[in-house]
C-alpha cells in the first residue's frame, strides 16, 4: 500500500454550535502550514494560544494551537490541533484559510488510516477507535479500550507463531520434491495446527459477546396481551416510548430500546401479546415474536398478576426459558393485595413490579444486571471480535482444516504449504500486516538444517 503523505485537513468535532471546536492537521507541509499560521512551530506538544488571522490578515478568532512532530503523533507524521470557538462558522473559515494554504479536505477515517500505514496502530486498533467512540456501555468501553490497545493483535502473535513454526517445517521440504514430509515432522506439524484450530475457535466463541457489547444484551419482553409489556419497557426505558393502550394487541409492530443496566448495555424489544386464540393480524405478530425469541439472550416474561389466569407460554418459546436467562416479571402488584401467588414457572426467578407506580422496578434491574453479568465475559479479557475478523476466522479455520486433511493423506508438501499460506493471509487480514520479516527469520533459522 502506498503511504501518502500529503497534508491534510478535517474537523475532528460535530458541525455545530458548541464551546470549542477542533480542527486537525497531518502530513508533510504540517510545519510550513503552522508556521504560516502561527509565525514559528511552537515546541511539540505545547499548547500556544494565539490569534488566528486568515491569508488576507483578517483575524478569525483565537485558538489554541498544538503541534505534534512525528512520529510521535497520532498518525505518525507531523500533525496539529486547533481549538477554536465552537461556532460552525468559525471553523468553517479556518478550515478554508488550512486548505488555501496548501491543505487538502480530509476524508473519512483518513487520520486514522494514515496511523495505520505508518505503523502506529494495527487494523483491529483503527477499527477499535471506532468502537471507543461508539461504546454505550461500561463493558462496551473497557472491550474497546483493550482492543485499541492491541489485545486481539496480541491474541493473534501466538497464533501466528504457531502458524510460521509449521510453515517453516513444511517449506524446506518443498525444494527437495522427492523428498516426503518425515513422520515426526508430520507430527509436529499436525500438533501445530490443532493448537491453531483451538485457539481460532476460542477467538470465533467471542463473536457472539462482542455483538452484545456493540448492540446491546437482546431482551424480548413477552406476555399475555395486556399484561403491562408497553408500560413496563416504558417504565424501565424512563419515557412514553412505546405506545401504551387498554386495548388488548396493540403492539404488533416491535418496539426496540436501548438502556444502560449496570455495566451492561441491553436491547429491549417489545413484542406482540401472545395470545392464544390470536385474530389474523395478531398471529403474524406472535409469529415475529417466536423469530425475536429465537435470537433472544434474555427473556423477560410479564405476567398480569392481579389476574389469576397462569401465564400462557407455547411450547417453543417455554424450551428457551432457563433459570439464568429468564424471569418472570409479576407486573400490576399493585392491584395485588397479597402475594400468595404460586411460582409462575417453578424453575424461574420472579419479581414482582408496577409498571404502573414504580414499585419494583429497582430490583427488576438488578435482576437483569444479575442474568447480565452471568452471561458477560470476564472483565479482565474483554477481546472480542467483529464480523470482519469472524469472516476472516473462518477462513483461516476452513484452510486449516484442508491443510491437516492434506497433511493425514500425505498429500503434495507444497499442496499443504499452499493451504497453510492461506491461513496466514487470512489470519493477517485481522490485524492488517502479518510481519513479514518475522516469517523469513523463522524460514531462514530451519534452513541451515544441512540441506
Ligand atoms: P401490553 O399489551 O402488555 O403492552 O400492556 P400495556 O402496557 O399496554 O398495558 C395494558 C393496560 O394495563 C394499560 O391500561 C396499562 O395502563 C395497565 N397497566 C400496565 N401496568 C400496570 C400496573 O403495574 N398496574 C396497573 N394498575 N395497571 C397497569
Amino acid at each position: 500500500m502506498s503511504r501518502p503523505d500529503d497534508t491534510i485537513a478535517a474537523l475532528a468535532t460535530p458541525a455545530g454550535t458548541a464551546a470549542l471546536a477542533i480542527l486537525r492537521i497531518t502530513g508533510s507541509d504540517t510545519k510550513a502550514v503552522v508556521a504560516a499560521v502561527a509565525g514559528v512551530v511552537p515546541p511539540a506538544r505545547q499548547a500556544r494560544h494565539l490569534d488566528y488571522r486568515g491569508k488576507d490578515g483578517a483575524l478569525l478568532d483565537d485558538v489554541l494551537l498544538t503541534f505534534f512532530e512525528g512520529p510521535h503523533s497520532y498518525t505518525g507524521e507531523d500533525a496539529a490541533e486547533i481549538s477554536c470557538h465552537g461556532n460552525p462558522f468559525i471553523a468553517q473559515k479556518i478550515l478554508e484559510d488550512l486548505l488555501s494554504r496548501g491543505c487538502r479536505p480530509a476524508g473519512p477515517g483518513e487520520f486514522t488510516q494514515r496511523a495505520f500505514l505508518n505503523g502506529r496502530i494495527d487494523l483491529s486498533q483503527a477499527e477499535a477507535v471506532m468502537d471507543v467512540i461508539h461504546a454505550r456501555s461500561e463493558r462496551a468501553l473497557a472491550a474497546a479500550h483493550q482492543q485499541l490497545r492491541g489485545g486481539l493483535g496480541r491474541k493473534m502473535n501466538p497464533l501466528v507463531d504457531d502458524l510460521l513454526a509449521a510453515l517453516a517445517r513444511i517449506e524446506v521440504y518443498i525444494d527437495f520434491p522427492d523428498e516426503d514430509l518425515p513422520a515426526e515432522d508430520t507430527t509436529l506439524v499436525l500438533d501445530h495446527i490443532s493448537r491453531i484450530a483451538l485457539s481460532i475457535n476460542e477467538l470465533l466463541a467471542t463473536s457472539h459477546y462482542g455483538s452484545i457489547l456493540r448492540d446491546g444484551i437482546r431482551t424480548v419482553i413477552l406476555g399475555a396481551p395486556n399484561a403491562g409489556k408497553s408500560s413496563l419497557l416504558n417504565r424501565l426505558v424512563g419515557s412514553d416510548r412505546a405506545l401504551v393502550s387498554a386495548e388488548p394487541g396493540t403492539t404488533r409492530d416491535f418496539i426496540e430500546e436501548r438502556l444502560l443496566v449496570g455495566p451492561h448495555l441491553v436491547r429491549l424489544v417489545d413484542t406482540a401479546g401472545l395470545n392464544p386464540s390470536p385474530a389474523p393480524l395478531e398471529k403474524l405478530g406472535i409469529d415475529k415474536t417466536l423469530e425475536r425469541a429465537a435470537e433472544a439472550d434474555l427473556f423477560l416474561l410479564v405476567v398480569d398478576a392481579s389476574l389469576p389466569s397462569p401465564p400462557v407460554l407455547m411450547p417453543e418459546l417455554r424450551s428457551k426459558f432457563r433459570p439464568e436467562s429468564a424471569l418472570v416479571v409479576l407486573n400490576k402488584s399493585d392491584l395485588v393485595g397479597e402475594r400468595t401467588r404460586r411460582p409462575a414457572l417453578p424453575d424461574i426467578s420472579q419479581v414482582w413490579v408496577s409498571a404502573l407506580t414504580g414499585v419494583g422496578i429497582e430490583e427488576l434491574r438488578s435482576a437483569i444486571v444479575g442474568m447480565a453479568d452471568a452471561f458477560a465475559r470476564d472483565p479482565t479479557d474483554l477481546v472480542t471480535i467483529n464480523g470482519r475478523h469472524a469472516h476472516a476466522l473462518g477462513q483461516a479455520r476452513e484452510l486449516l482444516s484442508a491443510a491437516e486433511a492434506k497433511l493425514t493423506r500425505e498429500e503434495p508438501v507444497e499442496l499443504v504449504a499452499s493451504d497453510l499460506r492461506g491461513v496466514l493471509e487470512a489470519l493477517g487480514q485481522i490485524t492488517g500486516r502479518i510481519d513479514g520479516e518475522r516469517m523469513l527469520d523463522q524460514l531462514f533459522a530451519t534452513f541451515c538444517i544441512g540441506k
